[in-house]
Formats: structure tokens, sequence, C-alpha cells
């Protein structure tokens, strides 16, 4: 894939890049290692600093920044500014809590024999972070805050569509005064991963994107045996029960779906309603989701904009298709939007069986699919077959049915009476093929550090 910025809305190409050589991108790691050696000493203290430095960066900057993710990727600009928003409550979250998390932590001395016993968490270097293109600067946030905080230094492999605003998060930090070159953008395509990983200097990676790249990552992570973070697909249960507040419920699914236009690993994707309530629930949603607004992404009242990519709309096209051929009805949508641009109108289908490829894999656009279930055992059943397990979604007044939901399904997150969303506050990450590792609060922080045990006699 070219890496150029490419306006999802009319198909036009705005600005292209060269990659970076290998020669280039060997100097940029040769920076990072350097910026590390120096970075390594600074207190939390001031991480913390630069850390709100860089939360003051994004508010001043916000209209700007929005602006070029709606045109590098479509998303709306509603949903943009509450993504920068997002973004500087995150930097301030680790800048906050982030020096705390850090503090050496005491262990029973006596116990072990010793006079003085305690684990400290020491940052490990270089980490690479591989990042998709459908949530542009809060994917690479989520992991550049904590990774910072904890005295990282980062190297950026942002997806290819986003070279904009994958600068940008370079400049941020600059901006906000960190010293230079703790966090770079690497400008190459995914064929330079491999590169990058297998190189001694660089310590781990994370990724954010399809099964088939964390595949490739995890492997040759195996390989040269680096710690990897694997944040990968997801196509969440959304489970609707008799007791649930239905209008609520349905107003609700229409958000978990058709946020950021579909494209959303936590987006739910398959909703699985109670036999009393189907049809209800059925109409609700269908009229929730006819009522949404399609068009420019740029225009304020803009509910859902285009896909971002034309192969991403086909892949969404060919799904429906394979569904409806194989005997699924669409309750709503299920066509493309006339004209320039990437645009699928928001689209259920029900009737929804085994055989069909969108049972078992991820529709990345605004695509739901609904299963009618007779109880809560048999949804989680069916949930519980497909091969990822990020989040999932209950509704139900039911104190045991929400137990029974919380006890077995198989996801990294399980919300109920709401919506699976990233919070700094709360771990994020999957199960199964959804991937591994955590992401978000400490234990994000964590996942790029050495827990060094020290024991002093
Ligand atoms: P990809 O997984 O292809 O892209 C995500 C990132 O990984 C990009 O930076 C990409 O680089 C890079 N990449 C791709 N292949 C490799 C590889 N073999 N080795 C190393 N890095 C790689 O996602 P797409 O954008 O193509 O979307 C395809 C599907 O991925 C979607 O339909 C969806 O199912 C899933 N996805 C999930 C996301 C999530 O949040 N969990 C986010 C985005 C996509 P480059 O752009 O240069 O190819």
């Amino acid at each position: 894939m070219a890496i150029a910025t490419i306006n999802p809305a009319t198909g036009e190409t705005l600005k292209t890049y060269e990659p970076l050589t290998d020669d280039a991108v060997d100097e940029r790691i040769g920076r990072a290692v350097e910026a590390f050696r120096a970075y390594r000493l600074t207190s939390p203290q001031e991480r913390a600093g630069w850390l709100r430095a860089a939360a003051d960066v994004l508010d001043a900057d916000a209209d700007a920044v929005a602006e070029l993710m709606v045109t590098e990727m479509g998303k709306t600009l509603a949903s943009a500014k509450a993504e920068v928003g997002k973004c500087a409550k995150g930097l301030r979250y680790y800048a906050e809590h982030g020096p705390a998390m850090l503090e050496p932590r005491p262990a029973d001395a006596g116990a072990v024999g010793a006079e003085d016993a305690y684990v400290v968490h020491q940052p490990i270097g270089v980490v690479l972070a591989v990042m998709p293109w459908n949530f542009p600067l809060w994917q690479a946030m989520r992991f550049a805050a904590p990774a910072l905080m904890a005295g990282n230094v980062g190297l950026l492999k942002h997806a290819s569509n986003v070279p904009q605003t994958a600068l940008y998060i370079e400049e941020l930090f600059r901006k906000a005064g960190f010293p230079a070159d703790v966090f770079q953008t690497l400008l190459v395509g995914s064929s330079a991963v491999e590169r990058v990983l297998r190189d001694d200097r660089v310590a781990a990676a994370t990724l954010t994107g399809s099964a088939p790249a964390g595949q490739s990552v995890a492997s040759i992570a195996g390989d040269v045996l680096k710690k990897t973070v694997l944040e990968l697909g997801g196509s969440d249960p959304y489970i609707v029960m008799p007791s649930a507040d239905l209008d609520r419920a349905a107003e609700v699914a229409v958000t978990a779906r058709c946020q950021n236009n579909g494209q959303s690993c936590i987006a739910a994707k398959r909703f699985f309603v109670h036999r009393d309530v189907a049809e209800e629930f059925t109409r609700l949603f269908a009229e929730k989701l006819s009522a949404l607004v399609v068009g420019d992404p740029m225009a304020e009242d803009t509910q859902v904009g285009p896909l971002a990519t034309e192969s991403g709309r086909e892949d969404v096209e060919k799904y429906v298709a394979d569904a409806v051929g194989k005997g699924a009805t669409v309750v709503t949508g299920g066509e493309r939007v006339d004209g320039p641009g990437w645009f699928y109108r928001p689209t259920l289908l029900t009737g929804v069986t085994p055989e069909m490829d969108l049972y078992a894999e991820e529709v990345f656009g605004p695509v739901a699919a609904l299963w009618t279930v007779d109880s809560l055992e048999e949804a989680v059943e069916i949930a519980n077959s497909h091969p990822y397990g990020l989040g999932s979604n209950l509704w139900s007044e039911d104190e045991q049915e929400r137990s029974t939901f919380i006890r077995d399904v198989q996801a990294g997150m399980a919300f109920v009476n709401g919506m699976v969303t990233s919070y700094p506050e709360l771990p994020f990450g999957g199960v199964k093929q959804s991937g591994y590792g955590r992401e978000l609060t400490e234990l994000g922080m964590y996942e790029f550090t050495n827990a060094k045990t020290v024991w002093i006699g």
C-alpha cells in the first residue's frame, strides 16, 4: 500500500510520501537508542510534566488535528474532536497516576530472609508500535502515554493511509518538550516491520490491527524472543434480554455498531436478542439505524461518514452479498451510497447462519448481524463459538443473568447495560484470536517494563 493521504469522502489522493530507506530507518533506530540512554534516567515527575504539556498542545491543536483525521480516514468531525479530547485525557491520566505506578513495591523482606526486598518497574528501551488507521491518534496515544511515562522510547510505524497524522504525533511530543527522539514516526510500509523488529536495538513491539498482521509480528518476535502485546480484531456480542430497557438498548446498539463508521475493533457486531423481545428490538434498531445521517464527515450533523478505504468497502459488500446469497434478510441498508467516496449504508441483517462468512469473521463497517435466541446460555454459547474474544455487552436487569454472563463470556471486557469503550482507568485487551496483553491502567504500562526483583541482605 502506498503511503498516502487519500480522502475517503472523495477518493482524491491529496499527498503521497516516499517510504524511508533502510539506511534512514537504521539511523532513526540509532537515535532512539541514544535518546533512551538519557531518557531512562529522567524522573517520573519530569516525564509527567512532559505528558501534561503534550495534553496542552493537543488541546491547542484540537481543531486542526481533528480535521486532519477526518481528511485521512473519514471519521466524522464530531468523533474526531472527541478522539482528540480522549487522548488529552489519557496523557493527563498517566501524568497524574504514572509516578505512583512506578514507585517501588515493597515485598515481605522478613519472609525471604532479606533486610529489604521490593519490585521496581524499569523501562526496557526502544519499543516499536505498529498501529492502525481507525483511531489514528488514540491507538498511538494509548501506547505512547504509558510507554513514555515508564521511561521507554517509541518508534511508531503507523498505517500507510494516515501519514500526516503519524507525523503530527512525532511533532506533538517534540512540541511538548520531550527530549529529542524519544518518540519518532517511521514512514514505512508493513514490509519494513520485520527488519525493525529483528534489530537487536529494538526491545519489544505492540501491534493493533488485523489477525494476519498480528500473526506475522508475533512469529517474528517469537523467533527473536521479544515481548509483544497484540490487540487484534473483535466481533463483540451484544446480548439483549427481556428485562432490558429496549429503547435504550437499541439506541446504544446503533452507536455501538456504527461508531467510527462501523470500523472499531470493539464495535458490537453480533446482536443476540431474546425471542420475547426480538420483534420489538429489531423494529427499534432498524428504525434508528435508517435514521442515521450518512454523508460528508466534515459536516457537523453527519453521523456516519465513508469507510476508510475502497478495499474496506469492497470487503463489507462481499460479506453482505455472501450472507444474502445464503439466505440472510436485509432489514435496512445493504448497499453503497451512489456517488464519489466509499460510503455504505448502516445495515441490519437477520437470519444469519454458520455457513455465512460473516458468522466467524469480522465485518469492519456498519453492518449488524442479528440472531434470535431462546436463552442467555444460547447467546453466550454462540458468542463464544467465535474465534475472537475482545469485548462483550449484555443488556439485562436480572442479577442472575448478569453474573452468568460475566462468568461465562469469553472476552477481555464485559460491559452490562452499556457499550464497550476504552478508558485509561480500565484495562483494555482481549483473549483468544483477539490477541494478548493489556493496554491502559498500570497493567498497560507494566507490559513494557522490567519488573525487577530487588533483594538486599
Ligand atoms: P492491518 O492489520 O493490515 O493494518 C494495521 C497495521 O499493521 C498497519 O500499520 C499496517 O501497515 C500494519 N501491517 C499490516 N500487515 C502487516 C504485517 N504483515 N506485518 C507488520 N505490520 C503489518 O489492518 P487493515 O488496515 O488492513 O485492516 C484490515 C482488517 O484489520 C480490518 O478489516 C479489521 O478486521 C482489522 N483491524 C482491526 C483494528 C483494531 O482496532 N483491532 C484496526 C484496524 C484494522 P500498512 O498500513 O502499511 O499496511
